[in-house]
């Protein structure tokens, strides 16, 4: 049942008289539930909680907080068709990526329960004491990752399970032994109370101390700025946009106290399509370019909305083609209102830019809130002058440069702003003739891609979700994937000291049997 109250800990809270609703894009209503904001007292109680939770849930064992991990993914499950149908309400997503979006949720939290019951993430460095070394003697140091308290989540809302209550953020941080307190996205507040009550339902079973998790509504942005800023409050998950997650970025570095801030932000995620490519499989990149623009109604980060090519007749018959097969695409629902008002603000502002040409536009009229796709061209000349042409438009969107030569292409590659991708679509002797090029595209991405589309983030060790700003605050680290763990974690140097009161993972006899790096050597042999 959805109560419409926020998490503080374990408990149901509805303190507050502010109250709001979820919106249903595809029957153009608001849904029944209504939903009670956070008060200034809630917050608190929700970060004292997390405060207090995390003396003990920062020294529970890999196998602890694995077992915690997988009992959510377990209540996940157990919520059966209801969070489903919710989601569906809340988002105008239909039912199938629902399904897959919560079976790639339950599959993150899995993935953080197998890493910690490996143990080797936490990087243990050991070097053991050398007394008689000469001319001073060597101290044993011994080195090791350990977490850092509470982390705001903030999710997005364009995906409700993934990168969301439970999503990516949430599960990297409960991992890295840090509790946490999301920040539910207005949009779809039941979806994240429903996911709420699994992870509640998930720390009781597993017996986790009260307040390892929270869930706190609003339909504002001063729950969250309070968040933010409070003292007890140590690190900050975001996705969203760019303004709000430069926003969080400003706020959290003019504390008293900085914290880190990990905002994973929009991108525009260049695509270099090379001669090769357009000569040989123009037609056929038109078709996946096509589908990947369109995919969810254009509501991805990874979205390509930027193709360049240089001027040539293969091109330009690229260019049409892309635009047939958008036009043959049906228009599908937004995710709400404001994320459809946005759009075509971003459509119209884009459009009215000089030197922009239409390739597609789809003019027949739709249902409320249902997207209208467009494609537009313009020459290098004119993007590079025009950093307005370089902005993300949150949707079934995109701009295709013809550039004058790969001169101009590269000039313009290098004056990008950070983006979570970059594609190349070409042959592999390209890389080598166009390597300038190719160089600066890899300077400005997370994620290099060769003849595929962008939209589709593998969940696994090796993705890099994470780009130099403003794709995200900080390109060193990645949002998707198990080394997420490491955003809400600091090294910690244990020098002399005694055995029995060493973590486990800096223990002699490696009792964990994890991997380490004892003397400089990798190994999981215990130290004599
Ligand atoms: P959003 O409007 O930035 O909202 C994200 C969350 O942050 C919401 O809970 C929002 O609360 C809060 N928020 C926004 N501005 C804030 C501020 N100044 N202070 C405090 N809280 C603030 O983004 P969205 O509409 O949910 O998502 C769409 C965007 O996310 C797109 O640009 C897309 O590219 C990006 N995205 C990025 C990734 C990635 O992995 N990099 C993944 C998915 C989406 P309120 O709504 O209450 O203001």
């Amino acid at each position: 049942m959805i109560t419409g109250k926020n998490y503080i800990g374990n408990e149901l809270s509805s303190s507050g008289m502010e109250t709001y609703k979820t919106f249903d894009p595809k029957l153009n209503l608001e849904t029944e539930w209504t939903f009670h904001e956070a008060t200034k007292e809630e917050i608190d109680g929700a970060v004292s909680k997390a405060s207090e939770a995390f003396q003990s849930y920062k020294t529970f064992s890999g196998e602890k907080k694995a077992e915690f991990l997988e009992a959510i993914a377990e209540e996940i499950e157990a919520l059966g068709d209801e969070v489903i149908q919710v989601y569906c309400k809340e988002s105008g997503l239909p039912e199938g990526r629902a399904i897959g979006e919560r079976g790639r949720t339950m599959g993150q939290l899995r993935a953080f329960a197998q890493l910690l019951k490996e143990g080797s993430w936490v990087e243990a460095t050991i070097d053991t004491a050398q007394p008689d070394r000469k001319p001073l003697p060597k101290i044993d140091l011994r080195k090791m990752l350990l977490p850092i308290g509470p982390i705001a989540v903030f999710g997005s809302s364009n995906f409700p399970f993934a990168f969301s209550t439970a999503g990516g953020d949430t599960a990297s941080a409960l991992a890295s032994g840090c509790p946490v307190i999301v920040k539910s996205h207005p949009m779809h507040a039941a979806t994240g109370e429903l996911i709420s009550s699994a992870v509640i339902k998930a720390a009781e079973r597993t017996n986790m101390p009260d307040g390892v998790f929270s869930n706190l509504n609003s339909s504002g942005i001063e729950v969250g700025q309070q968040l933010v800023l409070h003292p007890k409050i140590k690190g900050v998950g975001f996705t969203g946009s760019i303004k709000g997650g430069t926003a969080l970025y400003k706020l959290a570095n003019e504390r008293k106290e900085p914290i880190p801030v990990f905002a994973e932000m929009g991108s525009i995620n260049p695509v270099l399509a090379l001669p090769s490519a357009l000569r040989e499989k123009g037609l056929d990149w038109a078709k996946q370019y096509a589908g990947s623009v369109m995919l969810g109604a254009g509501q991805f980060c990874t979205n390509p909305g930027l193709i360049l090519g240089i001027k040539s007749t293969s091109l330009d018959v690229f260019i049409n083609a892309l635009g047939e097969e958008i036009d043959k695409l049906e228009p599908t629902c937004m995710l709400h209102p404001n994320i459809h008002s946005n759009y075509e603000k971003g459509k119209k502002e884009m459009s009215s830019q000089g030197g922009t040409d239409v390739v597609a536009e789809y003019e027949k009229s739709v249902a409320p809130n249902y997207a209208q796709q467009k494609v537009l061209t313009v020459n290098g000349t004119n993007f590079l002058k025009n950093p307005k042409l370089h902005q993300e438009v949150f949707g079934p969107f995109s701009v295709v440069v013809r550039c004058a030569d790969a001169k101009e292409l590269t000039e313009i590659l290098n004056r990008l702003e950070g983006q979570l991708t970059g594609t190349v679509l070409g042959n592999a002797d390209e890389l080598k003739l166009y390597r300038t090029a190719v160089n600066a595209l890899q300077g400005r991405v997370g994620r290099i891609i060769f003849n595929g589309v962008p939209t589709g983030v593998e969940v696994c060790p090796s993705m890099q979700h994470g780009g130099p700003f403003p794709a995200s605050t900080d390109s060193r680290f990645t949002s998707v994937g198990v080394s997420a763990v490491k955003r809400w974690v600091r090294p910690v140097s244990f020098q002399n000291w005694p055995q029995e009161a060493l973590p486990e993972a800096l223990q002699n006899e490696n009792p964990l049997s994890i991997m380490r790096i004892v003397d400089s050597e990798h190994t999981s042999k215990k130290i004599e």
